[in-house]
């Protein structure tokens, strides 16, 4: 295992053409946080350069009728493909948070006799306060439940199935697991979901742009996602949502805003919802952010999903070689899934002084992994613009940082993000 093997993988890559897609400002930064912000396409530079001297500094409210007001459907169109839904089903606004909230709500109204929401222990936290929320909104009539991970890495689909129970109105989880990157088998999950009579929300943050995702096909009710990470939108670009067809105009949406109307522009008294999946929307969308979203698309789907994906399992593969051979006989412990259909893009390990290391990494050897409290140091690979040399030079410079103990330089953790 050595650089010239790496370079060797990079050169027989079918995808190495995308790394030069994207903007590197410091050509020696190693980057490996993908998983929380991709890095910067250069067609959304292209298009922010073009959108802020032209349609913004010069046809000001023009652009509405020009292209803005329309963007937020057709954002949805491309990523209804990569997502494996109709383009009519799927449509781009406010945050993934809010677009959680906005389904969840609408699901517990919707199913009349029941009143639960099931999600697991290894949920983004987001998640979870939105589901309380959602509850709070609806009078607290039912309550939270949580599957618990035995590992802190994966839960068993058993482990989902009894924690329905007949008073289930929502199960809802997030497909890639932030922490550890486990994956659940979506279909299979979903069809436990439909066998206790629960809708199904998924929230596919850390899978979109990924891993293939099929929900026509597992006939999944709703899905949520954040655009910003593998898709490469941009920090603060809008998030997306996906309401199975039949059910768009069964689903009332609990913030009613002018962009949801049927005709945001007649200015009625009363509200008439859309009969199509804009019913959705609230109100004005952060146009800079969509358009540069919007233009990243192209790049995720011009590679295809299926070849993303087969890099990415290749490069977490190569990883887990050299976790076994270098990392782990210094005190380095795994902790994501091994078995290949379990696993996301991203691979976490642990170590107790994960924070120090991750700081002397960024101060010492310009690479960037990505911490989370308390322990855990997470390989966020994107296989659009990683190579294996990426990987291998990360790994040879945690091994240093290890070895010569150079994270004691560094202050323990403090707060803030990270
Ligand atoms: C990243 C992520 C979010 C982000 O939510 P925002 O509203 O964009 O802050 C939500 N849920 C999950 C599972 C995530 O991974």
């Amino acid at each position: 295992m050595n650089l010239e093997l790496a370079r060797g993988k990079d050169s027989a890559d079918p995808l190495k053409e995308y790394r030069g897609r994207f903007f590197h400002g410091d050509e020696n930064l190693i980057y490996l946080n993908g998983n929380s912000l991709g890095r910067l396409p250069m067609a959304s530079l292209e298009r922010m350069n073009q959108l802020v001297a032209y349609e913004w500094g010069e046809r000001l409210i023009r652009g509405w009728k020009e292209g803005w007001y329309t963007a937020s459907k057709r954002a949805g169109d491309l990523i209804a493909e990569l997502i494996g839904a109709k383009p009519h089903e799927v449509i781009v606004s406010d945050s993934t948070s809010v677009n959680l909230f906005k389904l969840a709500l609408s699901a517990l109204l919707y199913q009349k006799c029941r009143s639960d929401i099931v999600s697991d222990s290894l949920n983004f936290p987001s998640d979870l306060y939105v589901f309380q929320s959602a509850l709070e909104a609806v009078g607290r009539k039912g309550e939270l439940l949580l599957a618990r991970s035995q590992d802190e890495i994966t839960v068993e689909a058993d482990v989902i199935e009894n924690t329905l129970s007949e008073k289930t109105a929502l199960l809802s989880l997030s497909h890639v697991a932030y922490k550890s990157g486990f994956m659940y088998d979506l279909p299979q999950i979903t069809k436990i979901a439909h066998r206790n009579g629960a809708m199904m929300l998924w929230d596919l943050s850390h899978a979109v742009g990924a891993v293939p995702i099929s929900l026509n096909e597992a006939n999944v009710e709703m899905a949520v996602g954040c655009t910003y990470k593998y898709l490469n939108g941009g920090p603060g670009a809008p998030a997306f949502l996906y309401v199975r067809e039949d059910l768009i105009e069964k689903l009332v949406n609990p913030i009613a805003g002018w962009f949801g109307h049927e005709n945001s522009f007649a200015f009625e008294e009363d509200y008439r919802p859309s009969g199509g999946i804009e019913r959705f929307l609230v109100g004005t969308p952060p146009v800079l952010s969509l358009e540069a979203m919007h233009a990243s698309l192209e790049v995720s789907r011009e590679a295809g999903i299926a070849a993303i994906r087969r890099k990415s399992l290749a490069q977490t593969d190569y990883l887990l070689e050299l976790w076994r051979t270098r990392l782990r006989p210094l005190g380095v412990s795994l902790n994501s899934p091994e078995e290949p259909a379990s696993r996301g893009a991203h691979l976490a390990f642990s170590h107790p002084e994960g924070y120090r290391i991750t700081q002397a990494l960024i101060h010492e050897k310009n690479t960037i992994l990505d911490f989370r409290a308390p322990d855990t140091i997470r390989f966020g690979i994107a296989p659009l613009y990683n190579s294996h040399e990426d990987i291998f030079v990360a790994v040879c410079h945690l091994e240093e940082v290890l070895t010569e103990k150079r994270y004691e330089r560094y202050e323990v953790q403090g707060l803030g993000v990270t």
